[in-house]
């Protein structure tokens, strides 16, 4: 079971469970996803495909029925729209997990994996961070993504439940969204790139993030599944971290800087010894080598939203108007 399969992240995990020969269900409410990302799997017999809301127990427990091993990647993403509108973050990220959590425990599944969220270090005081790093959520979507982190654990203590947990970093690759609200930084660039528009540089571009590619991220769940740990939480990222400017450059295009936001980090780098050690589990993919991949598939941006910096100090006036000190 694969919640969430349609989104970016799920898809690419649908694809290599039915490529390892799976039978797959997925649950998705197409919010954010979008059923286009599995039309080359739509003749697949091995994939089931249930449009549905993850916080509504009732509709999903039945689907759970049979299922080995539950994903839990449904979720919604974005700063923004979790300040504006946090109580549908609650809901889905929050309530969408316990429900997911509680039809995983009556269908007596054999283990849940969570995609859980690096967002919970908030500004870290430590790189690269690990996993024992304080809990600092800067935003609702990280704290609602911490507290689904939490629930997953709770029900894997109390109803002993095989749960782990899987802390991403800044995840890329195709697919990855081209949905309406102002996010991730590879949608905005790549629709820019293909409108002649600059790269809307935050800051002045020095700050950096642990990027790690969709596939490797794909890997973790995967070894995940296949373990007997069980209770853990680890850090799913490359294990360097790549500055803004660095990912302009390999882009390649004009640009243009607008103002830094409140409560980012400047730097966001994993420590992955624990993952490693646990799962054996290593990233293969070089951030070159993923640009690059990316840059071929650029045509899949052609519907994205083009940001400008006019329509981003639009979008994200309620990040400053809340969060500035
Ligand atoms: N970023 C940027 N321009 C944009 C959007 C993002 O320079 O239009 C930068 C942002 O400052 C951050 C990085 O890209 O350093 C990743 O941002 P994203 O929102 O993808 O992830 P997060 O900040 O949550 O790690």
């Amino acid at each position: 079971m694969v919640t969430g399969g349609a989104g970016f992240i799920g898809s690419h995990l649908v694809d290599a469970l039915l490529e390892k020969g799976h039978l797959v269900t997925v649950i998705d409410n197409y919010s954010t996803g979008n059923l286009e990302n599995l039309a080359h799997q739509k003749d697949n017999v091995n994939l089931t495909i249930v449009k549905e809301d993850i916080s509504h127990l009732d509709k999903i427990k039945a689907h759970f029925k049979g299922i080995d091993v539950v994903f839990h990647i449904a979720a919604l993403a974005d700063i923004v729209p979790s300040i504006v509108n946090p109580s549908i973050y609650y809901n889905s990220n929050v309530i969408g997990t316990m429900c997911v959590a509680e039809a995983s425990r009556l269908a007596g599944v054999d283990r849940l994996v969570y995609a859980a969220s690096s967002s919970c270090y908030g500004i870290p005081d430590v790189y690269p961070t690990a996993e024992t790093a304080p809990i600092k959520p800067q935003y609702p979507y990280a704290l609602t993504k911490y507290l689904g982190e939490e629930t997953i654990l709770h029900w894997g203590q109390v109803y002993k439940l095989p749960v782990i947990s899987l802390r991403l970093f800044n995840v890329y690759g195709p697919r990855s969204r081209t949905s309406g609200t102002y996010g991730a930084v590879f949608g905005v660039f790549l629709a820019q790139k293909l409108n002649n528009k600059p790269f809307t540089v935050v800051g002045d571009g020095t700050q950096t993030r642990d990027f790690v590619y969709v596939t490797d991220a794909v890997n973790a769940f995967l070894m995940a599944a296949e373990s007997t740990c069980d209770q853990e939480t680890m850090n799913v990222g490359s294990g360097n971290t790549y500055s803004i400017n660095y990912l302009t450059k390999l882009l390649g295009g004009d640009i243009v800087h607008i103002p830094k936001r409140p409560g980012e980090p400047d730097r966001t780098h994993a420590h992955i010894a624990k993952i490693k050690r646990i799962l054996g589990w290593v990233p293969k993919v070089a951030f070159e080598e993923g640009v690059k991949t990316i840059l071929d598939k650029i045509e899949y941006w052609r519907s994205a939203p083009v940001w400008t910096p006019e329509k981003i100090r639009e979008a994200t006036k309620e990040w400053f108007q809340y969060l500035s000190k």
